[in-house]
């Protein structure tokens, strides 16, 4: 249910409604946009008639949420959500497209800080790299738990990027929460309720990536756990789900962009590594996300793939990076969307046979 208050409704008038609403047992979400001002109801409200609010002064009248997610849907905040990091002019959400670059995982120091010098110098601003990988077998690198952690605070301090890694359970989320400026959930967790409640605790924002079978309703439903914990700072991510197809690793769904963004006020990313497994298609398949209207990209890069520790088939090479920006510009501009900036780097010897190019 949600409350529509008078546009002249007093203090006073606010907080008779809000504690009517605990005294149901229920919890009030005061929601200030523009568009409208007024208090959700959040809780199980089918047993309650709006008609209990309708009579208290200051009320304009009351709506059924129809929906089964509340916090995260623009029926209660119709504006856009837009994240800002402290310390820095990255946002998500905004203007701005977030490009957020770096290696499936921190393998050492020089690999994490190489790759960082190059991404920092195209302007981008998050730097994503896993310190704790949830890998599909357990002979598979692991990831450098909390030395990874200590490597990406370094690259933050160096290089001044946005860091996001992930946690895959509690005991690592208590860590990453000290050291990252952005807590990633990975697909494989989207439904571990605990640890998206546990994220939902923190006080830094929560990347929450679609899982591999998961509808659009069961991942508005995932991002409003977070929320519904009190932490409002919830990014969501595309990176493809389990289809007949063959040819790509998934099949990124590119069209729950703007299925998303008609239901939710919450920015969505769009991870074309993830989503197609095959380095030759991230830049084409980055271009087609900027299309469609995504509020950013999540890109594994990684300065010699062929030696990667996890997921090289799908990391571009640094200068792949650069040509992805200058191919995903355009796309921009006609959305009025922006791309960081920066200065053009000198290209990395890459290996034998591999000729990275924009459109292959
Ligand atoms: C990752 O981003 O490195 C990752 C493991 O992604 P996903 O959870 O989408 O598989
Ligand atoms: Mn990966």
């Amino acid at each position: 249910m949600f409350v529509v208050m008078q546009a002249q409704a007093t203090e006073d008038q606010v907080q008779v409604v809000c504690r009517k609403i605990e005294s149901l047992g229920l919890r009030p979400h005061i929601s200030a946009g523009t568009e409208r001002f007024g208090i959700a109801v959040i809780g199980e409200t089918r047993d309650h008639e709006p008609a209990l609010f309708e009579d208290l002064p200051g009320v304009q009248e009351v709506l059924r949420i129809s929906k089964p997610y509340k916090l995260v849907s623009r029926e209660v905040k119709a504006e856009n959500t837009v994240i800002h990091f402290p310390g820095s002019d990255a946002t998500i959400g905004g203007p701005e497209l977030a490009i957020v670059a770096g290696p499936c995982a921190v393998e050492s120091a020089e690999q994490a800080f190489a790759i960082a010098e190059r991404v920092a110098n195209l302007g981008v601003r998050f730097f994503r790299g896993g310190a704790f990988k949830p890998r599909t077998s357990p002979y598979s690198f692991q990831g450098l738990g909390l030395e990874g952690l200590r490597i990406l605070a370094e690259v933050r301090k160096r290089f001044g990027l946005v860091i996001v890694t992930e946690a895959i359970n509690e005991a690592s989320l208590d860590l990453v929460e000290q050291y990252a400026d952005i807590i990633q959930i990975g697909a494989r967790n989207m439904q571990n309720f605990s640890l998206l409640k546990r994220a939902g605790q923190a006080r830094k924002p929560v990347l929450v990536k679609r899982g591999q079978s998961a509808t659009l309703e069961e991942y508005l439903l995932a991002a409003e756990y977070v929320m519904n914990e009190g932490n409002h700072q919830v990014i969501l991510c595309e990176r493809g789900v389990r289809t007949f197809s063959d040819h790509t690793r998934n099949t990124l769904d590119l069209s729950i962009v703007p299925a998303i963004q008609r239901e939710s006020h919450l920015p969505i990313l769009v991870d074309p590594s993830h989503g197609t497994g095959r380095r030759n298609k991230v830049i084409p398949l980055s271009r087609a996300a900027v299309a469609v209207g995504c509020d950013g990209l999540m890109v594994e890069v990684h300065g010699n793939p062929e030696e990667a520790r996890s997921d090289g088939a799908q990391s571009i090479y640094p200068e792949q990076l650069e040509e992805l920006l200058a191919q995903v510009r355009p796309m921009a501009e006609v959305l009025d969307r922006t791309l960081p900036t920066g200065s053009p780097v000198a290209a990395l010897p890459r290996a034998v046979g591999e000729r990275p190019g924009p459109l292959r």
